[in-house]
Formats: C-alpha cells, structure tokens, sequence
C-alpha cells in the first residue's frame, strides 16, 4: 500500500481521487438528520447550545484569547499596539475555534442570527491575524521577533516538541468545515484552505518533513479533503503521519510522549508516558486515512492498540490516561482510583477514536466502549448547569483538593471547547448507514430520517427512558415499502459483558435476558458482532421492541488492577455509580465498605440531580478507636451516578468501594496533625496544604494526596501546624512527593529543619537525629521535647528541581 502510495505523490496524479468514493465502510447517519427529543440528551444539548457555547465565548474574550487574534492583526497591519506580549500559551488560539466548531453544530440544528453574527465577527478578527502567504499563528505573529518561547524563532522549527503550530490548524480546520457545513459560508473555509495550501506547499515528499507535536490536524485534514475532494489535503494527513517516528530527523522524533517513539503503523499499545489526548486524537486519524485510503497497515496497528487500551488500559467510567505525569497513559494495568487523571479531553478523543473504529469494522464492542465512556466520563466533564468542567475525571476524591470541584474555566483550556463541540453532535453517534442497511448504536428518545443508498428513505422514531430503563420501542416508517437491514445493537452490559475484553466482569450471571420483538413477534437473539440484524421489508407503521433488563450489577475488575482488589463497581444499564458525600451518612462514603450481601436496589429519583435513578442498599461505616481498633457501623448506603458527582458542594466520592476490611480505609482517629491549622509559606501549585495532613497515606497502587511547589526551586519555603493550645511535641515524620521518576517536575528537597514557635520567635528544635530525605518513605525525626502552639516544617529546595510534600506528621 505504501509504494502505491508514494507513486501516487509521485506522479502528482489524481491516483487516490480515481478511487474514490472511498471512505469508511459504514457511514454515520449525521447529527443533523437525527432530532433527539428525549428526557436525558435533549436537555444537556440544549444546556450546551444556550448556556455552554456562549458562556465559553465569554471566556475566550475575557481571557485574552479573542484579543491575541485582534493584536496580531494589528502586528500585520504595523499599527501600533500596547501588549507585544504571547499569548500564555501558543495553543490559545484552539479554544477559539472548538467553540466555532460547537456553536456551528448548534446552528446546524437550531437558527440563531445572533449567534452566527457573532461568529463571523470573530472569523474577521481570525482572518485578520492571518499572515499574507496564509500562516496563522497568533504566539508568533504578534510579535515575531519575540515569539512564544515555545514556538522557536523559526516557524515550524519547534512543531515536533512543543510549538502547536499544526495543533492550532487542526482546530481550525475542524471549526471551519463545521462552519461551512452549517451555513455554507466559506469565509472561515478559505481561511483554512489558504493554511493547507501553504502546508502543502511547505511540506510533503520532495519539500520539508512535518508532523505535529499535538495530534489532531489528521483529523482536519481528512475532513477538508472530504469537503474539497483537493487529495492534497488527504496526502499531507498521511505524510504527517507516515514521517512520525525515531527514523524523522524533526525535534521530538524517538519521544513517546508524543507517540514518535516508533513509526505509526509499528505501534501496538497506547504506551506509557504517551500523553493520552495526543493519542486518542492519533488513533482516530490513523482511522481516518486509512478509510480514506484503504491502508490497511494502519488498521492492523489501530486493531492492536485498541486491544491494549479495552484490555488493560480503561478505567470502568471508560476514561483514559490514567497518569497525572505527562497526562499520560500508565503501564498494562496501571488504573488508579484517587489520582486518576482521565482528562475529560481523552475521554472525547477516545469517543472519537472508538466510533471510527465501528465505522471501519462494524462491530458494536466498539460502541460498549464508546458508550461507556459517553455516559460516565465523558460528561461528567461538564457540571449539569453547563457551566464548569472538570479537567481530570477521577475515581475517588477526598473534595479537598482542587481537581475535586469542578472550575469555570483553566489556563489550559482544552476541555471546555471540547465539551461545547462534542455534546453538540451527540445525536450523530446514534445510527449508522451502509448501503440498505442500519444500524442502531445508541437508544436515546429521537426521530431520525435514514437515507438509504437505493434512494429510500426510512424514518426511524425512538421511544425510550434509556438510561434508567432499557424498554426501546422504535418505530419504522419507509416512504414507501422497501427492503432494509435494521441492526440493532444489544449492548455488552446487558449480555453479562460489561466490557468487550477480561477488564472488567460482573461479579454474578444475571438471568435476566434481552428481548426483541417486531410487530409483536419475537425476533431470535441471533447475534453477529454485537447486533441482531432484522432483514425485511419495512412498512409504516412497523415497530421494534427492544427491552434490556436493567438490574444493579456489582463489576469487578481483573485482578492485576491492583487498585480494585477486594472491590466493586456498581452499574445499571449502561451507567457507573459513584457514592457521593452528600447522599450518605456523617459526609463520608470512603471509609465504607459493601458487603456482597448487600442487597441493592435502584430508584427514579425526578427531583434529584435533574433526575437520576439511584442505587440504595446497606453498607457499613469503619472507623478506628484511640487504641487502633476498628469499630463497624450498619448504615444505609445510596450512589448516584458517577457523572453527576461534585454537582452539589465539595466532599468525598468513591466509585470502587471495598468488599472486606482489607481494602478498606477506616476513617483515622484524629490525630495532633490531622487537627491542627495548616499554612504555607507560599501557596501550593499542585494539591492543597491540607493534603499533608489528611491521612492519605501513598500506596503501591495510588501516590495518595499531596502538595506541592512546582516550579519554585532554589528558595527557603515552610508549612505549619499552629494548634489549639499548647502541646508537647518530640518526633516529626515526612514523605516527600517525588515524581522526578514519572518526568515531574519534584523531587525531594536539598535539606529540611523543625522549628517550634518559642513566644513570638521560631526557634529549631534540639538534638534531632539526622533530617533524612529518602523518597518514597518516611523520613522520621526524634528531637528534644518542646511545649508549643505551632511548629514549622522549614524546607530548602534543590536548585534544579521543586519539591512537595505527601505527608507530615508531628506527635
Ligand atoms: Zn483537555
């Protein structure tokens, strides 16, 4: 496939385009063909277009990001201008344009002059800031003399490491088809185009090697080919990805970061340290080039990487890129509950990722996948009144530290507009289309008109309470009787399958099975991939009924998920539960256990959390006496879905909940540091202070909570405890957060000191032993006893590298 390749490029001639119509076998039924009308969706798309989409355009001008367009229009123009400054960072442009892409969604659907006034003002102010041979980067056009340090003094020169200049085109090129698509106005189309071209100009065989640091250009570049049937567009997207790798002689090549530590189509697993986003978004262009090209090099690759991501690397709430540490997938296996990072980011890419794959195989494991994710960490990304996200999705959370709650907006802002664009097209994912045949992926309440390649048109209304019940009734109606396969998908929970792979189980058979009827009769449960395939000829009027039964199952992960050992997850449908504070007794869930005895029931709760059905049982609180013994006590017990968690105020939340003592985490007895006031010198940049008393110590399985001062280096910083009066204190234990290891930027400190506070003076404690700073354990203290209110942890930091703290204790 390769060599046909290159002799196209090489020939210049329309090979590829003489092939085409070549695109994934199957094709989704668009977004705009499918009215969602339901009690679960309709609201949140319609909380998306009026609430999200206006309310992330606030921020983009707010923040700056509108403005870095205005002022490097005005560097082109030489009009003087205040602040020559970069923007923060080079890839704020791309918040600008995922929130184009999602409004354009919105208007494809719903017309709002307003709105569609206001986005071509904001593509003027993009034209604008356009240089004259077509590039368009603000963090270098503003000032080119001085760019972003990032960007390198050169275009292009940095792209492989960390310039964006190519992640900033590929937003564009998303928005802009988005935008045409849905107005048929090409002004931010020829403003993409004028890019592409001078890309294809610039690279390509025969002229410079690219590709980009931040994936996501693949993807936009596919879909500017498919609006202009130009395979210059399609050719690049394949350069960029067949030049990635250790053999490219671009900074970055050999980085696993970036997913260039081998060529694509070698790559086998989404590899440790390899920033997730970057890859989801890699995958699911591979996809892209390879439907559009027929390579089926990629394919193998992609087949291979999907096993290892649905095998060993998803978290039940199908998030992904389970490491804080580069925003990184972990090692086979390595799924963290408390420090899960799961950024809501991946969780759409590996949506987008996962329903390419369908597309190219027809196979519904994709959509269980696909679903999974959709439904509890995709859109807890996004609070239920539209307006704060969340940037990691964990699956445990003590409510004191900051990733804990969700925030309007961040200095990185990738997820908002990934959210505003994403929730915009939901109704696209539902169905998909080959020839006379349908497929029905998702059931949610909506009317869709399917067309089929014989020219018939056959609409499809769904009826349903998906996802607290699982009663289908879809009503077929051809506009005139005609012949066509309706594959309706039984999704893998509701056949004892909660995961197309041995991640994850239930822990018992349920005996309830799926039904599906047509026209009253029963349809055998004759499954190909996934679907049973009704072949007839439909009239109107006929009608489908499906019913998945949904009792509450107890999920159980493979035990080299070291993390959920001796634990469950609760499902119903396809929905996680998550215990949240709020619903439990004393505010607390983490220190709960669930017996299996338990039993569990499930109730529609309409006033709660915009209407949730939630799970109820009895559970057991355990918390430690003064003497280290643990005391149990019965209490009623109530999750909610995971995805509407934090919607109610900060506190504790846990989705894998202990089966025995042994996992379990009995609440602490309170200790002199757990509490005592704690201060800082100067404010945490990662976690809060509070972390290095709260007694979540670091395990094998989960680095527990922590703070620290990334990226101060070189200076004197304290903590302190001051207490409620005057005790007596004589040994102090510390571990220091230590990523170094992860590529982090902490490490332990140079050296380290008690000090008490001695009337108004802080004064060092005497005769201590030696102050030791070995990682990854305690490095205890004895020193002379002191009665005081207060005593400080006073650190000095190494030079090259900051430091933070996981615990410290004083007693
Ligand atoms: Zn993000």
């Amino acid at each position: 496939m390769k060599t046909f390749f290159w002799a196209v490029l090489i020939t210049g001639g329309p090979l590829i385009a003489q092939t085409l119509p070549r695109d994934y076998p199957v094709r989704p039924v668009p977004f705009t063909a499918v009215h969602v009308n339901d009690q679960f969706w309709a609201p949140k798309i319609e909380t998306n277009r009026k609430v999200t989409i206006p309310f992330a355009f606030g921020k983009d001008e707010e923040t700056g990001r509108v403005d870095n367009f205005i002022r490097a229009a005005k560097a082109l123009r030489g009009e003087p201008f205040e602040d020559h400054k970069y923007p923060p960072y080079p890839f704020d442009d791309t918040d600008v344009y995922k929130v184009i892409e999602g409004a354009s969604y919105a208007l494809s659907v719903h017309a709002d002059p307003k709105l569609e006034a206001y986005v071509d003002g904001l593509i003027a102010k993009i034209g604008a800031a356009q240089e004259p041979d077509g590039y368009l980067y603000t963090a270098r056009t503003i000032d080119p003399q001085h760019p972003h340090p990032w960007s390198g003094t050169e275009r292009w020169t940095m792209e492989g490491i960390n310039s964006h200049e190519l992640y900033d085109l590929g937003h564009l090129y998303e928005a802009a088809v988005a935008y045409y698509d849905a107005t048929g106005k090409r002004s931010l189309l020829d403003i993409a185009l004028r890019t592409a071209n001078l890309l294809d100009q610039t690279f390509g065989p025969g002229k410079r090697e690219i590709w980009p640091g931040h994936q996501i250009i693949e993807m936009g570049l596919a879909k500017l080919y498919r609006t202009t049937d130009d395979p210059r567009y399609l050719n690049l997207a394949k350069f960029m990805l067949d030049s990635r790798g250790p053999q490219s002689s671009e900074r970055g090549a050999g980085n696993r970061y970036v997913e260039a530590h081998l060529k694509v189509t070698q790559q086998t697993e989404a590899v440790a340290g390899g920033h997730a986003v970057r890859a989801m978004y890699m995958y699911s262009g591979m996809a892209d080039v390879a439907a559009l090209t027929g390579d089926q090099e990629y394919v193998g690759a992609l087949d291979k990487i999907w096993e290892n991501v649905a095998y060993k690397k998803l978290h039940v709430t199908g998030g992904v890129g389970a490491r804080a540490a580069g925003e990184s997938f972990g090692e086979n296996y390595e799924l963290p509950n408390m420090s899960a990072y799961n950024e809501t980011c991946a969780a759409v890419g590996n949506d987008y990722w996962n329903h390419r794959m369908f597309l190219l195989h027809a196979d519904s494991k994709y959509i269980d996948v696909m679903e999974r994710t959709l439904y509890n960490g995709l859109i807890s990304g996004v609070s239920l009144d539209g307006k704060t996200f969340f940037y990691q999705n964990p699956l445990e959370a003590t409510g004191n530290a900051g990733k804990d709650q969700r925030s309007p907006w961040f200095g990185v802002a990738c997820c908002p507009g990934n959210i505003t664009r994403f929730m915009a097209s939901v109704p696209g994912y539902v169905y998909g289309q080959k020839e006379n045949a349908i497929w029905v992926n998702l059931y949610m309440g909506n009317s869709a008109d399917i067309k089929l390649d014989n020219g018939r048109t056959l609409k499809i209304v769904q009826e349903t309470k998906y996802p607290w019940e699982g009663a289908v009734k879809m009503t077929v109606t051809p506009d005139q009787a005609s012949a066509a396969v309706v594959n309706v998908r039984i999704p893998g929970w509701a056949r004892n399958e909660p995961m197309p792979s041995d991640l994850y189980r239930f822990a018992d058979r349920s005996a309830a099975t799926p039904t599906l009827k047509v026209n009253g009769k029963s349809v055998p449960m004759k499954l190909d991939k996934g679907y049973v395939a009704i072949n007839r000829t439909w009239r109107k009027g006929d009608v489908v009924e499906l019913n998945l039964p949904m009792p509450v199952r107890r999920v159980v992960a493979n035990d080299l998920v070291a993390a959920d050992r001796g634990r469950v997850a609760i499902q119903r449908g396809p929905i996680v539960y998550a215990a949240e504070w709020v619903d439990n007794p004393n505010g607390k869930v983490r220190n709960l256990l669930l017996p299996d005895s338990s039993k569990l029931t499930a109730e529609f709760r309409p006033d709660l959390l915009n209407g949730v059905e939630v799970v109820k049982g009895q559970a057991v609180a355990l918390a430690k006496d003064a003497q280290g013994t643990v005391k149990r006590t019965p209490e009623p017990f109530t999750a909610i879905p995971y995805y509407a968690w934090a919607n109610r105020g900060k506190g504790e939340m846990i989705v894998w909940l202990p089966t025995s003592e042994p996992a379990a985490r009995p609440t602490p007895y309170p200790t002199l540091s757990s509490r005592a006031k704690v201060t800082t010198s100067r404010p945490p940049h990662g976690g809060t202070a509070t972390a290095v008393q709260d007694n979540e110590e670091p395990t094998a399985t989960d680095p527990g909570t922590h703070f620290d001062w990334w990226n101060t280096r070189g200076t004197t910083e304290w903590v302190q405890y001051t207490f409620d009066k005057p005790h007596s204190v004589s040994r102090s234990e510390v571990f220091w957060y230590d990523d170094s290891a992860k590529g982090g930027g902490c490490a332990v400190p140079a050296s380290w000191r008690i000090l008490y506070l001695d009337g108004n003076e802080w004064k060092p404690v005497e005769n201590a032993g030696p102050y030791g700073v070995a990682k990854g354990a305690y490095n205890q203290v004895a020193f002379q006893p002191v009665t005081t209110s207060a005593v400080r942890l006073e650190v000095k930091l190494q030079d090259q590298i900051s430091t933070g703290i996981n615990k410290w204790h004083v007693e």
